[in-house]
């Protein structure tokens, strides 16, 4: 791929970013690493409004770093793939302990949570590092561009185009074509700057790169959630730190198995985790179990930082009290 796609590229970009507000003109590490952190398997419109909330509440990494992990975990309710918060905490705290954040792709990768993709974006966006970050957007583009098949040839194909001394803009750019023109389906080539040297339109077939993914058949599971009601309030509990969802307010109850409970349920809900689905049986019961919960308002449900699964167990849950047949 010759240099003059690459400075059509940029100057698209420049011409046409997308005002997002982790960018801005002085780079700021901790906003690169947050936004990247949030948008890994979330979507910009998702993490817009929330990462302007975060940065609200903790405008540093140092602030971020002394939190209490459940109001953090409370703030990360909604985004999902809690491991991610919890992997936010351990890097906050141990960028905080340092001082700042590290400046190189390698020293990034040490810090805990923080992997190829992140440790690659916020070298090379934040601290203008030549590190090639390869994200779902940018392996799209460059596996058209240079009409690549295989996903893992996209690397190696985008450390020879990356352009020396821009490759946080450059990232940047490839990013923001895959997003708004070079769409997974039905790219607009008509508009793309890269057109004219675009393998796979040259071709006429831009969708089939790169091949799809076999996709694996996802294997269901059962819980049980206790609804442990006390007038107009609701026991919940903290699950332990270890393991999904850990440290994340939810209806208390057992582990998950495989097989179906033998329950008379009040309402089923069903919900997809990237690995499997569970059915989540909610259960009425009369007193909470031994541990600690807690009593939380039925109408200030929200306020408990729970994670979309059991907020959407618990509005079942209510829906059922409300309409029982409906519900059965
Ligand atoms: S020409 Fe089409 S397929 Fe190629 S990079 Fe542009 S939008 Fe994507």
């Amino acid at each position: 791929m010759d240099a003059t796609a690459a400075a059509k590229l940029l100057d698209h970009y420049a011409a046409n970013a997308r005002d997002l507000p982790w960018r801005l003109a002085t780079r700021d590490p901790y906003r690169t690493w947050l936004s990247e952190v949030m948008l890994q398997q979330t979507t910009v419109a998702t993490v817009t409004p929330r990462f302007r909330r975060f940065l609200e509440r903790w405008p540093t990494v140092q602030a971020l770093a002394a939190a209490p992990e459940e109001e953090i975990l409370g703030e990360w309710a909604g985004l999902g793939y809690y491991a991610r918060a919890r992997n936010l905490i351990a890097c906050a705290r141990a960028v905080a302990e340092r001082g700042r954040f590290p400046a190189t792709e390698s020293e990034l990768r040490k810090l805990p949570g923080l992997g190829a993709y992140t440790a690659a974006a916020v070298a090379a966006i934040a601290f203008g590092e030549d590190a090639v970050p390869v994200d779902t957007n940018v392996e799209r583009v460059v596996a058209r561009v240079f009409g690549l098949a295989k996903r893992a040839d996209v690397p190696a194909a985008a450390r020879t185009w990356f352009p020396a001394g821009r490759h946080g803009d450059f990232a940047q750019a490839l990013m923001d074509l895959g997003a708004s023109i070079c769409r997974p389906k039905r790219p607009a080539c008509d508009r793309c700057p890269l057109a004219a040297d675009c393998r796979a339109a040259a071709l006429g077939t831009p969708e089939a790169f790169p091949a799809p993914k076999v996709k694996k058949e996802r294997p269901h599971r059962h819980g049980v959630a206790w609804w442990i009601r006390r007038g107009d309030e609701v026991w919940l509990v903290r699950r332990p730190a270890e393991g999904l969802l850990g440290g994340m307010a939810s209806l208390p109850g057992p582990e998950w198995t495989d097989d179906r409970p033998q329950v008379n349920a009040l309402a089923i809900h069903r919900h997809g985790f990237t690995h499997f689905s569970l059915d989540l049986h909610l259960v009425p019961q009369g007193d909470p179990p031994a541990g600690e919960g807690w009593w939380q308002p039925i109408a200030d449900l929200a306020a408990a930082g729970l994670p979309t699964l059991y907020r959407k167990a618990a509005e079942a849950a209510l829906a059922a009290e409300r309409e029982p047949k409906l519900a059965a």
